[in-house]
């Protein structure tokens, strides 16, 4: 079987989202949603709200109730029958984040097994055929075919073949039978 490495931040998980949630309660900004979509959060936020936010993201429990992309568990479910599904997230920045992260993935998407999860820092250490992620930094350094899920932050990426949805996602990886 083929290996298919999913990224867990805005390809499994609704990552961003939360995060915009977060400065649009709890910060004093004048951004509003549509500001979001359509520039990433690197761009939009001033270095001192990027730090209040990095500590909010290293807080125990900050990734335990991340909402899942629409369609990924049905889609990762049909997607098993045919690779050998893995997890890489390189949380080494959060280390917090190892327990909550855990927790979700055997919450949300249990038909991975812990042996096919990999915690990491750079993921040019990954061997795979496939690598879903939504940062090209983890796809240029990538020996397999990498595919690109959109983002904000990547909407200026022409580098990667890209997915925009779970739904793309089936369209390209689940043969027809
Ligand atoms: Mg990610």
């Amino acid at each position: 079987m083929l290996k298919l490495t999913l990224d867990m931040d805005d390809v499994l998980a609704n990552t961003h989202e939360k995060l915009i949630d977060i400065v649009l309660n709890d910060f004093s900004t004048n951004l509003t949603h549509e500001d979001f979509q359509g520039a990433g959060l690197r761009e939009l936020l001033h270095p001192k709200q990027q730090k209040r936010l990095h500590k909010i993201m290293n807080t125990p429990g900050f990734f335990s109730d991340i909402a899942v992309k629409e369609g990924a568990v049905e889609t990762v479910s049909k997607l098993s029958q045919f690779y050998e599904v893995y997890v890489a997230t390189a949380c080494m920045e959060f280390p917090n984040s190892f327990q909550d992260k855990f927790q979700w993935l055997k919450r949300h998407f249990s038909l991975i097994p812990w042996t096919n999860i990999v915690f990491c820092g750079y993921k040019s250490i990954i061997h795979s055929d496939y690598l879903i992620d939504d940062h090209p930094r983890n796809l240029v350094p990538f020996q397999g075919k990498g595919i690109l899920f959109s983002a904000a932050h990547n909407r200026q990426e022409t580098r990667f073949q890209r997915v925009s949805n779970w739904a793309e996602v089936a369209e390209l990886f689940i043969p027809y039978t």
